[in-house]
């Protein structure tokens, strides 16, 4: 990790020209290397030695994102994945297998869900969900003995419950397993999980990191502070040897980096979820601005959610950062300088108000995405979570007439109109 402050991170970390060479993240467009030598190539295959030599498994300009990404997190090693929701899949399956079990706070992704639920359950591995604000007695409940790992989401999307990470991370170390959390709403520039016990990261950052909703892509960052070797029954993939790799032990040759070694050596090899190095390059544009327009969308949710409060119609808003959230004193310990530019509400007409509502806005568009540029609203229940039944909603935090509102850049005036003019009768 380098010492510069946040802002220089999210400008310079990642690539470091050298003299002659291009100012910006060149584009290595190449899915394939040259070598001169046979045998280096050999060595490359066996890890033996590192180096480029196929962009499924590594690329130069994809290397350097991670870099940044990974510096901002204050981590020791970081991947991109074509999504971020293969970014949640690898993180678990790097060390889950069939048998298997994680405990999750329930207030996540729909995507997440489901994947968690249903998808990675028919490859033998189990969830236990528990309710983000459970006892620590109910929490420590949740684990058996094939756990394998904790999972939470910074700001739940959209229920924007907060983690309390602390008491997820103490249940996850005292059953010596990883605490992984899903930081894509609040970024680094809000929330840097690794300060609170959180082991490893992952991000979707098709969100604000990319902030312009020009590609999806996610990422994970290992924070190298959870030690594989101590509990080497459990996380027997990373602390015995691959005979997929002529016998390489991963803690062994790799040290802090081998979360991510085996992570890229065995899924990304296997599965290929990689990210293109021209979404990289645009990803890495959104990084450059990324610590100016995070509080742009604080501020712009902030000051909606204060609009809407006080409009007779609206039966209810929450904003995590405002005083009297449900969360408050967890914002204050943990991101006290912002949350994100989501926020959620209901309208005393429901869910049919809220739909002729947002069919008569003109500047916030509906749309399936979060956390870009532009303001926009989507209705969960018809939307992203329709899949979920209504007891699933209510667990993942999301009520039928809730209304996720994504507060984009633009100037606060001209949205409170638009919200106004589709509030009228
Ligand atoms: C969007 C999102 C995901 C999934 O990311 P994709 O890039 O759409 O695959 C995962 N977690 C959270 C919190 C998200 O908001």
């Amino acid at each position: 990790m380098s010492n510069y402050k946040m802002e220089t991170k999210c400008v310079q970390s990642g690539y470091n020209p050298g003299n002659g060479e291009p100012r910006v993240l060149p584009i290595v467009q190449s899915t394939t290397f040259r070598y001169t030598s046979s045998d280096q190539m050999g060595r490359l295959f066996d890890l033996e030695e590192s180096g480029y030599f196929y962009t499924r498994l590594q690329n130069p300009t994809n290397d350097a994102v991670a870099a940044k990404i990974c510096d901002m997190e204050g981590g020791v090693a970081a991947m991109l994945t074509s999504s971020g929701q293969a970014a949640n899949f690898y993180a678990i399956m790097n060390i889950a297998e069939e048998g298997d079990h994680i405990v999750c706070a329930s207030a996540l992704y729909g995507g997440t869900y489901n994947l968690f639920a249903h998808t990675i359950r028919k490859m033998g591995v189990k969830a236990t969900f528990v309710d983000p604000d459970c006892t620590e007695e109910e929490l420590n409940a949740a684990f058996q003995e094939n756990t394998k790992a904790v999972f939470g989401e910074t700001i739940a999307n959209p229920a924007l419950t907060v983690f309390d990470f602390e008491k997820f991370a103490k249940a996850a170390h005292a059953h010596h397993v990883p605490l992984i959390v899903d930081n894509t709403f609040a970024t680094p520039i809000n929330c840097r999980p690794f300060e609170w016990g959180a082991d490893i990261v992952t991000h979707s950052t098709t969100k604000y990191m990319d902030g312009h909703a020009a590609c999806v892509g996610g990422a994970i960052v290992d924070s190298g502070n959870f030690d594989w070797a101590a509990y080497g029954d459990k996380f027997a993939g990373l602390t015995t040897p691959d005979e997929t790799y002529h016998g390489i032990v991963y803690t062994e040759k790799f040290g802090k980096a081998a979360y991510i070694t085996k992570a890229t050596s065995q899924l990304m090899r296997d599965l290929g979820s990689i990210q293109s190095p021209q979404n990289a390059f645009l990803l890495n544009l959104g990084l450059e601005s990324l610590h100016l327009r995070v509080p742009r969308h604080c501020e712009n949710a902030v000051k909606m959610a204060q609009y809407l409060q006080g409009h007779e119609k609206v039966a209810w808003v929450n904003c995590p950062s405002l005083p009297g959230s449900k969360d408050y004193d967890l914002v204050q310990k943990y991101m006290p300088d912002g949350t994100c530019g989501v926020i959620t509400f209901g309208l005393k007409g429901g869910r049919e108000a809220a739909v002729k509502m947002m069919d008569k806005l003109k500047l916030v568009a509906i749309v399936t995405h979060v956390a870009d540029a532009r303001s926009c609203v989507l209705h969960p229940a018809s939307h992203t979570h329709r899949q979920m039944n209504e007891q699933e909603l209510l667990e993942a935090g999301v009520q039928p007439d809730l209304i996720r509102f994504s507060l984009g850049i633009e100037n606060i005036e001209d949205l409170i109109a638009d919200v106004e003019q589709a509030l009228e009768d």
